[in-house]
């Protein structure tokens, strides 16, 4: 019984709260979380989830914000299913994508391409909007024939997406262990067996140089990373940024332009931003 994974979903929209609560939650050794525009979820062992429990965590989920409490809900696995195929399904993303789950197929529409992915743990169902700026992002940087390198590809969906829209192939790389199976099912869903290729790791994992590098990750992860991309690229190489805020935007550029990259159009959602910036052939 102890091993028992608990979901807890909290009726909890806003991010700020998101991030309190994950602050309480973490030292209780969760096992995830689940952070999509209708969601939000932390799941548990059941013996992890009670000692939050004698640890006093709903009291303190109650003093956070008296007048609106937190609305804790214990899902069992089954239920918790249940609830997350339910609130995962097809939505348009961009001018060029729809991303439908396996278990709700979209509806065909001319000159829109679907991509079929299923999450399970994974981060890139196109419910955030970090997702969805790098989609629209990615249009207008691939022109056909690319090589793409996307950090973080978590369900892989813009690793696909780029293939999709002309590119190559596809490498994709990411730290969670869950993503490499998780993105080789997406992977073959949508016919790219052998054009998009994932990794578990990161860069160290990129092989060659690339044309475009997909980054959404976080600030800190995107600004260290910089002098790192810089080389992987190709000259006049296209790097597209997203997991940052509007107020992060400045610190990017500056991050970018000290690596010789020129900053584009920056694109923002709700408190989301992504940025498109470029090596130039004269700072290269
Ligand atoms: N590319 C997808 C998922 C982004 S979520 C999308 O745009 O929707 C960010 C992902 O990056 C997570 O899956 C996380 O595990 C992974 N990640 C975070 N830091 C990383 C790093 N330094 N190198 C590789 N992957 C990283």
């Amino acid at each position: 019984m102890s091993t028992e994974t608990i979901y807890i979903q909290f009726a909890c929209g806003d991010m700020e709260r998101r991030e309190e609560l994950q602050a309480l939650l973490l030292p209780y050794a969760p096992l995830g979380f689940l952070d999509e525009d209708t969601v939000w979820q932390c799941y548990f062992d059941r013996a992890s989830w009670e000692a939050a429990r004698e640890g006093g965590i709903l009291d303190r989920f109650a003093a956070m914000s008296p007048a609106h409490p937190v609305d804790v809900m214990e899902l069992r696995q089954e239920n918790w299913n249940r609830a997350w195929e339910e609130s995962i399904t097809p939505i348009r993303v961009s001018d060029r994508f729809v991303i439908a789950p396996t278990w709700h197929p979209a509806a065909p529409e001319p000159g829109v391409i679907v991509l079929t992915i299923d999450p399970k743990m994974s981060f890139g169902t196109g419910y955030h909007q970090t997702t969805r700026l790098m989609m629209r992002l990615l249009e207008g940087a691939i022109r056909g024939g690319e090589r793409v390198l996307d950090v973080g590809t978590g369900t892989g969906v813009l690793a696909i997406a780029a293939v999709a829209l002309g590119a190559a192939e596809a490498v994709g790389v990411d730290t969670d262990e869950w993503s490499k199976d998780n993105a080789e099912e997406n992977i073959a869903r949508n016919g790219m067996e052998g054009r998009v290729r994932v990794h578990h790791g990161s860069i160290e994992h990129a092989d060659g140089r690339f044309d475009v590098i997909c980054s959404n990750i976080t600030r800190n992860d995107n600004i260290a990373m910089f002098p790192a991309f810089a080389g992987l690229l190709n000259p006049e190489g296209i790097l597209l940024l997203s997991g940052f805020t509007p107020a992060d935007l400045d610190d990017i550029r500056d991050a970018a332009r000290a690596e010789g990259f020129t900053p584009l159009d920056a694109m923002l959602e709700d408190d989301w931003a992504a940025l498109d910036v470029r090596l130039s052939t004269e700072s290269s």
